[in-house]
C-alpha cells in the first residue's frame, strides 16, 4: 500500500479512492526483479480496496462474518480452477515460504525426504536432512538418478520446483511425477515462479502437492496457497491455532489480500510474450562479454541469468542500482549481502556462481526498460573491464 498524504487544499477522499487511483509507482525507474516480488497488477489492486471495505472475521458465523467469507471462498474457487484443484483442497498459508514448508511437514514424515539440489531456500530449510538429487550443467533435474534413489529405499517425498527462481529453467515435473508414481512415492512441486507464468496444474502434473505466491504473480505479498491432491488432502497443521483451513492452517486469513491474490492469478497468463524482452535485454549482455546461465534448455519467458566472468555479482548489482536499474544477484540473504548462488554452484558453474545477476522482467515491461538496462549494463561492463587488472580478468569457467 502507498502511504498518501493529502496536499492542504485538497478535499479528503476515501482512502480506497487513493489505492485504486494512484498510478503505480515506478520506483526504481527501470524494475526488472520480478521474480523478487511483481508488481501489483490493477485487478488485484481494485480487488483488494473493495474488500477492505468489507468489515468481518471469515470464521465468524454472523453476516459481517459471512461477507467476509464469501470473498474469500469466492478467491478459494477462481484460485482451484486456475491451478487444477478442488477448492476443498486448497490450504491458504501466509506465502509460497510456508506452503512448502507445510508440504514437508505434511508429507515428509516418516518418509526419506529428496529434493532438488537447485530448490529454492524455503524448501531446502525445510528439508535439513535431504538427499540432493543433482542437475546437470543446464539445471535440468537426474531423473534416471531419482529413478534409482526412489528404486533403492521407497517410499519418498520428491521436492522439485516448476521453474527456477533464478535461472527460469523448467524441470521435468511431470516425468518426475510419474517415476515417483511408480515407486510409490509423493511430488511436491514448488510452482512459486512458474504460477501466472507458463501453465501450472496440479492435476495435469500429476503432483501430491503445489506451492504458489501471490506477490509472484502480481497480486499483494502476504498470501500463498498449498494445493494438494485429493487423496492427502487432510494434513495435519504445521500452525495449529483456531481451526481455520479445515484446521489444516491456523490463524485468521487475510481477506483483502487473498481477494487481491486471486484477481491477479485471473488476470496473469502466459508470460510468453516477454520472451523477444528477454532476449534482447540477453543479446545486450552477451556483446558485452556476459555468459548466459541454463540458456539451452526450456525456461520462463521472463527470466536470464547473466555471469559477468571476473565481476561480483554485488558489484554489478549496485553499478546497475546506481543507474536506475534493479536486478538481482542470485541469491541474497536477508541480511541484504550476496552469497554465491548454490543454483549456479550446482550447475556446475564455478566461479560464475559468485559472477550472475538475475534479470527478471515484470508483467509490464517495455522496451524502453530493456534499452535502458542495456546501456547501463554495456557502460558498467565497460567500465568494470577498464577498472580490473588484466591478471584477474577470465573469459571462461573452468
Ligand atoms: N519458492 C521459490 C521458487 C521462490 O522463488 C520463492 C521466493 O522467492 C519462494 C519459494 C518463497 O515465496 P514467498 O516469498 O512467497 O515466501
Amino acid at each position: 500500500m502507498y502511504i498518501v498524504r493529502t496536499r492542504a487544499r485538497e478535499p479528503r477522499r476515501p482512502r480506497a479512492h487513493y489505492i485504486v487511483h494512484m498510478p503505480p509507482a515506478r520506483f526504481p525507474p527501470v524494475y526488472l526483479d520480478a521474480n523478487a516480488t511483481e508488481p501489483l497488477r490493477p485487478d488485484a489492486r481494485v480487488a483488494i480496496a473493495e474488500a477492505l471495505d468489507v468489515t468481518g472475521n471469515p470464521s465468524s458465523v454472523h453476516g459481517a462474518g459471512r461477507a467476509a467469507r464469501r470473498i474469500m471462498e469466492d478467491a478459494r474457487e477462481a484460485l482451484a480452477a486456475r491451478f487444477g484443484v478442488r477448492p476443498a483442497d486448497l490450504v491458504f498459508t501466509s506465502g509460497g515460504t510456508e506452503a512448502d514448508a507445510l508440504a514437508i511437514h505434511a508429507l515428509g514424515g516418516g518418509r526419506r525426504v529428496i529434493i532438488g539440489a537447485t530448490e529454492h531456500e524455503a524448501v531446502r530449510a525445510a528439508a535439513p536432512g535431504a538427499t540432493i538429487l543433482p542437475v546437470d550443467r543446464n539445471g535440468t533435474a537426474d531423473l534416471d538418478v531419482l529413478a534409482s534413489l526412489l528404486g533403492e529405499r521407497p517410499p519418498a517425498l520428491v521436492c522439485l520446483m516448476l521453474a527456477n527462481n533464478e535461472t527460469g529453467v523448467i524441470q521435468p515435473v511431470a516425468d518426475a511425477a510419474r517415476i515417483c508414481d511408480r515407486y510409490g512415492s509423493w511430488l511436491h512441486v514448488d510452482a512459486v515462479q512458474a504460477a501466472g507464468r507458463i501453465a501450472t496444474d496440479l492435476k495435469m502434473l500429476g503432483a501430491a502437492s503445489m506451492a504458489i505466491s501471490s506477490h509472484k504473480l502480481g497480486g499483494p505479498a502476504g498470501a500463498g496457497a498449498l494445493m494438494l491432491a485429493s487423496e492427502v488432502s487432510s494434513i495435519a497443521p504445521l500452525i495449529a491455532g483456531g481451526g481455520q483451513e479445515r484446521g489444516r492452517r491456523g490463524g485468521t486469513q487475510p481477506v483483502a489480500v487473498i481477494a487481491g491474490f486471486a484477481a491477479a492469478a485471473e488476470t496473469s497468463g502466459d508470460a510468453g510474450t516477454l520472451a523477444p524482452l528477454r532476449d534482447r535485454a540477453e543479446r545486450a549482455a552477451v556483446a558485452c562479454g556476459a555468459v548466459v546461465c541454463g540458456g539451452e534448455v526450456p525456461r520462463l519467458a521472463n527470466t536470464t541469468s547473466l555471469a559477468l566472468p571476473g565481476v561480483r555479482a554485488e558489484t554489478q548489482v549496485i553499478a546497475l542500482d546506481l543507474a536506475g536499474v534493479a536486478v538481482s544477484a542470485g541469491a541474497a540473504c536477508s541480511s541484504g549481502k550476496v552469497a554465491r548462488s548454490h543454483v549456479l554452484h550446482a550447475m556446475g558453474l564455478g566461479p560464475l556462481a559468485g559472477e550472475a545477476i538475475r534479470v527478471s522482467l515484470p508483467w509490464n515491461a517495455t522496451a524502453a526498460d530493456v534499452d535502458a538496462f542495456a546501456a547501463a549494463y554495456s557502460r558498467m561492463a565497460l567500465r568494470l573491464a577498464r577498472e580490473t587488472p588484466d591478471a584477474d580478468r577470465r573469459t571462461l569457467v573452468d
